[in-house]
């Protein structure tokens, strides 16, 4: 860090962690309204970088995004200012050595963060700093949209229902892009090497909304594809929620239903933060998982006989994405065929995919295991060779990711599947308290 550089000049500082944009970009635009010259920072955090392999691809992407903030901040004469380390020893340099009079943010609402946050914001404040957090990543955050009686909805079709009221009532504005109030500083840009990384292999693909008006029919077949592909920039903030919704018609409900679970869940998390490790519905915690490493590994590697599973691990361990109906589908079999516990599944889940997103992987994993608040009834267990005719009749999604299948290198199903069914189902009884 340039200890002398501006060290008597006041300066505001904004913090990106998972807003990866200048355009609508609430805190941002605050921070610029507030007078003073801006340093925009991005900490890469070795809390949780640490745990990464070298070529994360979610590195890779952040790596990148961060690049074209700092080309944009350059044609200003600014530039990104780039830290790593554990954000309080950062804060700490970063307070002694330059005239800081406010640090403004983005909210984060997942328990890491929150306690990041607090502890960081005593801090400054006992430093005569001020810290200020604004909404940006949702458009309703978890004290907006409650029961009548304050409490959250644990339920998601009457949280909908309240949502889309609010949302009528007062829909949000999209913001300008931030073009300027930023310090004049040139800060060196690292390279992912000088960072420990090394460029991943995968790529995370630009949205596309082209294809909404199908979407109704369409979001459930893996094999044309035809979904938004918004879960990465939604998860690193490349694009405003409210920018998005905006440019939503009448008939997008479907594609606006998907966007509100992720605020569900984001709000199940806010308010019941042991959900990271526990049941949501704690009258599951006696299931008696099975867990066999053998059977986990043939999950992940795509090699239980089952194709519609094998296809999804396949293209999830190769792309890092996997169609929704599809993480159904191997959540599901994981839970219920094989009786590994959902954690098992989240952890590898997480560390994979490109969207990976607490709330929403904890969410639906829950879900599909039956634990979770407004899960699937822990009795209905998906057959994946009916999944695989209903939404991959032609098994064009199947043959793409599995190209041995029908061959005899291609395994046998590694269970029945009624008797899978009939373990399961004995066991969730046996496990379950009342
Ligand atoms: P689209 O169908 O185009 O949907 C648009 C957006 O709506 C998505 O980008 C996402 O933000 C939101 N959305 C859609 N479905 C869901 C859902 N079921 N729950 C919450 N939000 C949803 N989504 C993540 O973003 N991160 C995760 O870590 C994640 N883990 C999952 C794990 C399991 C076991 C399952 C069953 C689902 C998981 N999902 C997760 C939800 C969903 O599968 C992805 O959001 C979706 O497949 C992303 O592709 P898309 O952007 O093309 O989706």
């Amino acid at each position: 860090m340039n200890k002398k550089a501006h060290s008597t000049e006041k300066i505001n500082v904004f913090w990106f962690r998972r807003d990866l944009r200048v355009e609508d970009n609430t805190a941002l635009a605050k921070a610029i309204s507030s007078g003073f010259p801006v340093m925009a920072l991005f900490i890469f955090d070795t809390e949780i970088i640490d745990e990464l392999p070298a070529d994360d691809a979610r590195i890779s992407f952040i790596h990148q995004q961060l690049q074209k903030i700092h080309k944009h901040l350059v044609a200003q004469k600014s530039s990104l200012h780039v830290l790593k380390g554990q954000p309080r020893d950062v804060w700490k340099e970063l307070i002694d050595s330059f005239q800081v009079q406010a640090v403004y943010a983005n909210k984060d609402y997942e328990p890491y963060a929150i306690k990041r946050d607090r502890e960081l914001g005593e801090w400054l404040e006992s430093r005569g700093t001020g810290f200020h957090l604004f909404k940006d990543q949702v458009i309703f955050e978890e004290g907006d949209v409650l029961k009548e009686d304050g409490k959250p909805y644990t339920v998601y079709t009457p949280y909908k229902r309240k949502w889309l009221e609010k949302f009528q009532g007062a829909p949000p504005k999209v913001g300008k892009k931030a073009n300027n109030g930023f310090l004049k500083h040139s800060f060196p840009f690292p390279s992912l090497e000088d960072l420990g990384f090394t460029p991943s292999s995968i790529t995370v693909p630009p949205y596309d909304l082209s294809h909404l008006k199908d979407y109704p029919k369409m979001r459930d077949l893996p094999a044309p594809d035809a979904t938004s592909h918004l879960s990465p920039h939604l998860r690193f903030g490349t694009v405003s929620i409210r920018q998005i919704i905006a440019g939503l018609g009448p008939s997008d409900e479907v594609f606006l239903s998907e966007l509100i679970w992720r605020e569900f869940f984001m709000q199940i998390l806010f308010h019941f933060p042991q959900v990271v490790d526990q049941n949501f519905k704690a009258k599951y915690d006696g299931i008696d998982w099975l867990n066999r490493e053998e059977d986990f590994e043939r999950w992940c590697k795509g090699k239980t006989g089952f194709p519609m599973v094998d296809a999804g691990m396949r293209q999830l361990n190769a792309t890092g994405y996997m169609h929704n109906r599809v993480r159904m589908v191997t959540a599901g079999f994981l839970c219920k065929h094989l009786l590994i516990d959902w954690r098992m599944g989240e952890a590898y889940f997480a560390g994979k995919l490109l969207d990976y997103e607490l709330s929403s992987n904890n969410g639906n994993w829950q879900w599909a295991a039956g634990t979770g608040c407004d899960a699937a009834p822990y009795f209905r267990i998906f057959n994946p060779e009916s999944q695989l005719k209903k939404f991959d009749p032609d098994l064009e999604y199947v043959k793409r990711w599995i190209p041995e299948y029908g061959t005899p290198e291609y395994p046998e199903p590694m269970i029945d599947h009624t008797f899978a069914r009939e373990r399961a189902l004995e066991t969730y009884r046996k496990g379950m308290r009342n």
